[in-house]
């Protein structure tokens, strides 16, 4: 299965991404998390990429899809992918289609209003990359999956947080329209949208997704 998830920042994506890779047997390829390696390595990647997420910014598209190209030609994607924050524009869309074109996308769709808490209290594992939000923790520093530190991403500040719906909305909304089939130019015939209600339970959610991928 060649699998997208797309949505807002703070959608879920992530979250949703752990268990339905598992569950189809794909890996998950999250480009956020790539690129946030690729800093803490001090790759050249890395070193072109930190200044965009500091600011809350897309990584321009030569390097990010230049990135994606190289991982999925690795053996594990022999089987599929589930990708994750990628595409985010609709060159990079086109990109994909011409390397190893998604069979379905889902759209995670969760209001504006929810997303802002979701992001200023979610706290990330250092050592599993897990995330969870502060409400549901018992203590805040620690994850309840596997003990390591949890941290709060450089990006989840209220300023940044407002440049990347922005950006969400700008560059990556018309991919609805590009994976409806609606819009010119056309590479993939056909209505690869599926659409799933977020602004619920994580398991909801989970469950919403499997079924619209029947
Ligand atoms: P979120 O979905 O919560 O915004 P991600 O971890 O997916 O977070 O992405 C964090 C940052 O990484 C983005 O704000 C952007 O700077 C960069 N990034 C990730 N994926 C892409 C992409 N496909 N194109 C350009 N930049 C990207
Ligand atoms: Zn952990």
């Amino acid at each position: 299965m060649k699998l997208i998830f797309l949505g807002p920042p703070g959608a879920g994506k992530g979250t949703q991404a752990v268990g339905v890779s598992a569950h189809l047997g794909v890996p998950h390829i999250s480009t956020g998390d790539m690129f946030r390696s690729a800093i803490r390595n001090e790759t050249p990647t890395g070193l072109e990429a930190k200044r965009y997420l500091d600011a809350g910014e897309l990584v321009p598209d030569s390097v990010t899809i230049a990135m994606v190209r190289e991982r999925l030609a690795m053996d594990d994607c022999k089987n599929g992918y589930l990708l994750d924050g990628f595409p985010r524009t609709v060159d990079q869309a086109m990109a994909l289609d011409q390397i190893d074109p998604p069979e379905a996308v889902v759209d995670i769709n969760v209001p504006d209003e929810r997303l802002l808490s979701r992001l200023t209290g979610r706290r990330v594992c250092g050592k599993c990359q897990g995330t969870f939000h502060i409400s549901k923790l018992e203590d805040e520093h620690t994850c309840p999956i596997c003990g390591g530190e949890l941290y709060q991403r450089n990006d989840d500040q209220p300023e940044t947080i407002a440049t990347r719906l922005k950006a969400y909305h700008d560059s990556t909304e018309p991919l609805i329209d590009y994976y409806k089939g609606v819009t010119e130019p056309r590479l993939i015939e056909g209505n690869r949208l599926k659409t799933v209600n977020g602004d619920t339970k994580p398991e909801d959610v989970f469950k919403n997704i499997l079924a619209s991928l029947e």
